[in-house]
């Protein structure tokens, strides 16, 4: 196992977000393959940790001004074992092979999860969608997809969205798709409304985020009303965790972008959440500005010098990451752990680091990996693939009631995968464990492809 993983990282040594997911992985399916002697003759391992394909590709635009700019784009399709490729599209200045590896190797997980049909993938670009206009957004969008349309396919990829990809995005990259192929089918997820989008697709990350805590604080026999949260990020994952969290009774304290975070002692309201939706989905202003418009909230300004994130020490019971990966080291959590928090699920993918997690779980913390917490986004993708397929659409409550038992079943997946590996409550070790035994006996029965 550590040969394995020494040789994936003597071969891309920079991809340090990748090798972080992978042994993540590997510690937790060691007793699987001690089981299953097979797994590792078939070189399972070698296998599902080497994108089946990997696509690099140039994306020329001109902004306002004139001027032309190139950024890089990408497609990694990781593994098709039970389905199409299915996995977001992430614009952030941050964005490169080993963000998007590691990206692409927890949707493999998370998409087994669901127990819908759907392999994993993962894709985007350096691009910084920041103080650009709707225009400029336009000509990327379109020259991204100049590209991209080759590669994908409603029975092939799937791409969605995910940081910096939005609505409005989707939008764009449909129009230049089906420009393109001279086709109207479901190749995208997260579509608006009117033309194939799935109603709750928006809400679904958020709102099944919640939905597995409220599972997580049953085996407690508690609940999320009263209960005190941090959240952070203020985008798509944020907002709807936000809303399903005031919906149950329960009370939101922080949201942040990169810039900083807010603290509102007395908690978000429904009025105070819609300002934020229309600050950060039609203003595309900065947190800040909720601190302005609300005397009780204090803004924090991000100390890029600190070794922890003040966001995360406060006085509360649970805490949903909902910005970016790594954004709680150990010292985050050691005040988390120190201020009292029983439950801490990811909204995000890989929001928590690896020590970050051993300090919680060892504290006893009610701990849920992004890949189970944060999986009804692609779940709800999955739905809207269906009723694209059978052109029909689901009414709201459908939709909603079909996340909700779909968190709850890979809660309920996650316990036992656990339990039945020795490691009772364990939710990262089932959650690792179950998707790895799907995708790998989808494998083993397709032979050495
Ligand atoms: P989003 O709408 O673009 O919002 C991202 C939020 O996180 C923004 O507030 C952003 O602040 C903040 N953020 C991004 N990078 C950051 C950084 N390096 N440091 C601090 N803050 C940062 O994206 P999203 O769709 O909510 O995605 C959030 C997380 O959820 C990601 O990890 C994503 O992979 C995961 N996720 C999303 C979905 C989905 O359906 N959208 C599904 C599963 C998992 P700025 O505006 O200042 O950048």
């Amino acid at each position: 196992m550590n040969s394995i993983l020494d040789t994936i990282k003597s071969r891309d040594p920079g991809e340090k977000e990748f090798h972080q997911a992978i042994s993540e992985v590997m510690d937790s399916i060691l007793p699987v393959l001690d089981k299953n002697p097979e797994y590792r003759h078939a070189g399972i391992l070698e296998r599902i940790t080497e994108p089946e394909r990997t696509i690099i590709f140039r994306v020329p635009w001109m902004d306002d001004q004139g001027k032309i700019h190139v950024n890089r784009g990408f497609r990694i399709e990781m593994n098709s074992a039970i389905g199409p490729y299915k996995g977001g599209l992430r614009f952030h200045p941050s964005v490169n092979l080993s963000i998007l590896k590691f990206l692409a190797f927890e949707q493999v997980f998370k998409n087994a999860l669901t127990t819908l049909p759907m392999g994993g993938g993962k894709g985007g670009s350096d691009f910084d969608p920041k103080g650009k206009s709707d225009n400029e957004m336009m000509r990327f969008c379109q020259s991204f997809m100049c590209e991209l349309f080759r590669h994908i396919g409603q029975n092939t990829d799937v791409p969605a969205g995910d940081i910096g990809v939005g609505a409005r995005e989707i939008g764009f990259l449909f129009g230049m798709y089906k420009k393109l192929t001279n086709e109207f089918t479901g190749v995208l997820t997260g579509k608006s409304l009117n033309w194939g989008g799935s109603l709750i697709r928006p809400e679904a990350t958020g709102y099944g985020c919640v939905y597995f805590a409220s599972e997580m604080l049953a085996t407690k026999n508690t609940t999320m009303k009263g209960k005190k949260c941090l959240v952070s990020g203020s985008g798509n994952v944020a907002q709807f965790t936000t809303e399903k969290i005031l919906s149950l009774g329960g009370k939101v304290l922080t949201l942040s972008d990169s810039s900083g975070y807010i603290f509102d002692e007395t908690g978000m309201d429904e009025s105070k959440l819609k300002f934020i939706k229309t600050l950060k989905n039609k203003k595309r202003g900065r947190i800040k500005e909720y601190a302005d418009q609300y005397k009780e909230a204090v803004y924090t300004p991000v100390d890029a010098k600190s070794n922890c994130n003040p966001l995360w020490n406060h006085k509360a019971d649970c805490a949903f990451p909902c910005a970016t990966e790594n954004e709680i080291n150990e010292n985050d959590a050691a005040h988390l752990v120190q201020n009292g928090i029983i439950l801490l699920a990811e909204g995000a993918n890989m929001p928590t680091t690896p020590k970050g997690i051993d300090v919680v779980t060892n504290s006893h913390v009610l701990y849920a990996p992004g890949k189970a917490a944060n999986a009804g986004g692609v779940a709800v993708s999955g739905l809207e693939m269906s009723q694209n397929s059978m052109r029909i659409r689901w009414q709201r409550e459908e939709v909603d009631e079909k996340l909700r038992l779909i968190m709850k079943n890979i809660h309920k997946t996650c316990l036992d995968a656990a339990e039945s590996y020795g490691t009772p409550g364990n939710y990262m070790k089932g959650a690792n464990i179950a998707g790895f035994v799907k995708v790998v006996d989808a494998m083993l029965d397709q032979g050495l492809v």
